[in-house]
This record gives structure tokens, C-alpha cells and sequence, in this order.
């Protein structure tokens, strides 16, 4: 029997988001062991089990109150939505953040050699796709319709097996696309992975502890964004060297011992340092220019 004042959450067991779903929380302090081939792992540091299942089955486990969070592509999570909409229910869960993984475009292909100037050409044509829902939401949007063939792998090969038209699928870089012949012609849905809770308040020790886990989360994607930069700049160039540096926060400045016309600037900044800014910061007479990742952060 599972613990139920233990907070549960749901996470894709193999696969895409996988790993930067466990990274995510190993980062927020959760010791798990995910060794071995168990549905269940328990956190040896908090009272946390995850369940580790098919990506699919995320959002309803959500939506039926099983577990209480999830980590979840926007896109599986609307197609869930929109699917249970259709069959007349009105599922509930809310989305605490959106992360910064996972991300992937749902768009249209057609065969490379197929002229396409807008939806309307796939007016009533047959297309391939794992996300009807999706689809069908798309082509209402424009007045179109469409005759949909439901296949959840290999949707890429449907075109060149006579099956359909064209397909609507998830798209990173567009290397299987082109490698079956495909081009993307249309974008219609841009999905990242996404934290949800579901319905309904919590336990007051179950919301103390995602309170506590939302600021870690937000500690881990703002280190991840930002870097430390440090650097020893001439002191007659400094308001000079401040205004090439990204970002708006100050730095702060330094004296360097023996050294009275040059100081050390420090500074956490949440964009990178690009060659060319560095380049320029050089030819003011900056020297040891360091751009440090960030592991934690709290404001
Ligand atoms: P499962 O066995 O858990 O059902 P799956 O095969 O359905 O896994 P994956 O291919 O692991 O799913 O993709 C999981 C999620 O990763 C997608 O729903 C999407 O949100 C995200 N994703 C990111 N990049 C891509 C990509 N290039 N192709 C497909 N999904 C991607
Ligand atoms: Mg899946």
C-alpha cells in the first residue's frame, strides 16, 4: 500500500524527458535510487515517491488525482485535455511552471516534392498523427477539415506507405523528417516539458513541501540560465566595460592589491557572454575574462 502522506510524483520512465526529468530533481536535493526496474521509487531525504510510467499515462494519473505532480510535454498534456473534452469530461490539474527541457515543435510534413502555399492545401487531404486532437483544434482554427489516420509510432513512414498525405508530428531538429523524404511546412503547436499538480488542495504538509520544492526548481533553471563573470578591467575604462556587459545588474568592483589603475569586476548574469562582447571588453584593456557556470541559486 502506498503512503499517502507522501507527496507523489509522476515521471516519464524511458525516454526523452526522462532524464532531465530525474537530473531536475536530483538537483533539487531528492535522493532517489531509480536503479532498478521499479514502477515506485521512494526518496531517501523527503517524503517523496515517484512513479516512474508511460509518458501517455502522465496527465491522467493527474487529472484522476493518483498522483500529485507530473512532469509532462505540454504537448501529451493538451492532446490528454482535449481528448477527455471530447468524451464530455472537464479534467482538472493546474500547470505550476513551465521547464526548461524538452522542447519540440508538433508540425505538418508533406512529401519534399509537394507544393505547399498554407493549410488549405490539406484541406480534406488524409494526414498521419498521434495527436488528433491537436490536429482536429488546428484545422478548426482555420476552417479546414481533415481525415485523420491515428498512428502512435512511425508516423513518418505513412506518407511513403500510401497511407496518407501528410503528417502531423513532434519535431527537434527535422533530421527524421528529411531523412524519410519530408519537409515541415507548417508549425502548429510549440510544446515544452511542463510540472502539473492536480486538483483539489493539498495536504498542509504536502503543499509546505511543493512550496519548498517550486523556490529549488526556480534556484535550479535560474542557475542554469546564468553565469558568473569575472574579470580585471583598466579603472579609467570602467563605466566603458560596465555598459558592454550583458544583463542589468551592476557588477561589483574590486581593488587589486599593488595595482591601483585596474580593478576586478564580478557578476551574476542571467544571459551568456558572447565572443564578440568579450572581444570588445579585450580591446578596452580587460584581462582574465572568466565565464563561470552557476550550480544553485536563491534570491
Ligand atoms: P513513452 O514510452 O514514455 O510513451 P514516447 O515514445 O511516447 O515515450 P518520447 O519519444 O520519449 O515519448 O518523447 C517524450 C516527449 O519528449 C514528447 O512528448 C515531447 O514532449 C518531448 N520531445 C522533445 N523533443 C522531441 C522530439 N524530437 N521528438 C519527440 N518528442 C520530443
Ligand atoms: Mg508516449
Amino acid at each position: 500500500m502506498l503512503d499517502n502522506t507522501r507527496l507523489r510524483i509522476a515521471m516519464q520512465k524511458s525516454g526523452r524527458l526522462s532524464d532531465e526529468s530525474r537530473e531536475l530533481l536530483s538537483r533539487c536535493g531528492i535522493k532517489i535510487n531509480l536503479q532498478q526496474q521499479r514502477l515506485i521509487a521512494f526518496a531517501e531525504n523527503m517524503p517523496i515517491d515517484i512513479l516512474r510510467v508511460r509518458d501517455d499515462d502522465i496527465p491522467g494519473l493527474v487529472m484522476d488525482g493518483v498522483v500529485d505532480l507530473g512532469i509532462i510535454g505540454e504537448n501529451v498534456l493538451e492532446e490528454e485535455v482535449l481528448t477527455r473534452r471530447a468524451q464530455g469530461e472537464d479534467p482538472q490539474l493546474s500547470i505550476l511552471r513551465r521547464l526548461d527541457f524538452g522542447g519540440c515543435r508538433l508540425s505538418l510534413a508533406m512529401p519534399a516534392d509537394s507544393a505547399y502555399t498554407g493549410p488549405e492545401c490539406l484541406d480534406g487531404k488524409r494526414i498521419a498523427t498521434s495527436y488528433p486532437h491537436l490536429l482536429k483544434k488546428y484545422f478548426d482554427s482555420q476552417g479546414l477539415t481533415f481525415k485523420s489516420c491515428l498512428l502512435n509510432g512511425s508516423v513518418e513512414v505513412a506518407p511513403r506507405a500510401g497511407l496518407s498525405d501528410a503528417i502531423c508530428d513532434l519535431v527537434s531538429t527535422g533530421a527524421t523528417l528529411e531523412a524519410n523524404g519530408l519537409r515541415e511546412v507548417d508549425v502548429i503547436y510549440r510544446s515544452k516539458a511542463v510540472l502539473i499538480q492536480r486538483a483539489g488542495e493539498l495536504e498542509a504538509d504536502k503543499q509546505a513541501l511543493v512550496n519548498r520544492l517550486m523556490t529549488r526548481i526556480q534556484g535550479v533553471i535560474q542557475a542554469r540560465e546564468s553565469k558568473y563573470i569575472m574579470m580585471h578591467a583598466p579603472s579609467d575604462k570602467l563605466e566603458q566595460v560596465i555598459d558592454l556587459l550583458p544583463g542589468a545588474e551592476r557588477p561589483t568592483v574590486l581593488p587589486l592589491a599593488g595595482d591601483q589603475s585596474r580593478l576586478a569586476l564580478h557578476m551574476v548574469s542571467s544571459e551568456t557572454l558572447f565572443w564578440e562582447t568579450m572581444e570588445k571588453l579585450k580591446a578596452l584593456g580587460a584581462s582574465s575574462i572568466l565565464v563561470l557556470p552557476i550550480e544553485k541559486m536563491m534570491e
